[in-house]
């Protein structure tokens, strides 16, 4: 039962690899996904963790690749972007796919027709497109039906988020991203730990079980593959700074 998840053992991380969400987990979700920024101690943090775990540090996250990088400056860590279509293993080496075909045809419907939801944003992707309801909430709505209507008339799926609706590029999610990553030196036979919030971070969830790692929660309890559970971005920092001094 969700309700029994307990808190992460600061020791989790010895000899493990460290997978770890973006929004929501390392920083609070903000109205306007541009308007995040990644503090001073968070940026140390990052750079302590890889330190520490030897290069075993990735990012998965729904943001492109490209986006993280520019959020974190220089990376000392892996990335598995755009919910896991890009990757960057720890060696360098990267990956990702051709974008959708039909893209700005599909991109140019939802902007035209969100003009008439004023509060909602389009937001442009390289594999996807995404349209935030946060600072309008009333049109909820009225985003789904938008939202499923251009799924069904193309080859992406609907991806909800937190007051979002993603159409994004199929072939991916974080467990795979996970999987690959793990797949290939330094992570090879290491014990993976993922930290998320999201829906989409439960496929990541099964896959750290299913390799003889762990999944933690972040947020409140629900039904969930995770095995720990930790209630908010500021606990999550806590506890990897514990997690360095064990
Ligand atoms: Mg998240």
């Amino acid at each position: 039962m969700p309700e029994s998840l307990g808190f992460a053992p600061a020791d989790l991380l010895v000899g493990a690899s460290l997978f770890l969400d973006f929004d929501g987990t390392l920083v609070d979700i903000v109205d306007r996904p541009d308007a995040v920024v990644v503090d001073a101690p968070l940026a140390m943090l990052m750079e302590e963790l890889a330190d520490r775990l030897q290069g075993r540090l990735a990012i998965i996250s729904g943001r492109p690749r490209a986006e993280i990088d520019a959020l974190f400056g220089h990376c000392a860590f892996a990335v598995g972007g755009s919910h896991g279509l890009e990757l960057r293993w720890p060696s360098g080496r990267s990956s990702s796919p051709a974008p959708p075909s039909d893209l700005p045809r599909l991109t140019a419907r939802l902007r035209e027709a969100a003009m008439r939801y004023p509060g909602t944003l389009v937001e442009e992707k390289p594999f996807g497109v995404a349209l935030h309801y946060r600072a309008a909430p009333e049109y909820e709505g009225a985003c789904r039906h938008l939202a499923q209507a251009l799924v069904e008339e193309s080859g992406l799926s609907l991806q909800p988020g937190k007051m979002v609706f993603e159409l994004r590029m199929r072939g991916a999610d974080k467990g795979a991203a996970l999987a690959a990553l793990l797949d290939e030196p330094p992570m090879r036979g290491t014990r993976p730990v993922f930290v998320g919030d999201d829906p989409t971070d439960e496929d990541a969830f099964r896959t750290a079980a299913a390799r003889g790692g762990a999944g933690i929660l972040v947020g409140p309890p629900r039904p969930t593959a995770a095995l720990y559970r930790l209630p908010d971005v500021a606990a999550v920092r806590a506890w990897l700074e514990a997690a360095l001094a064990a």
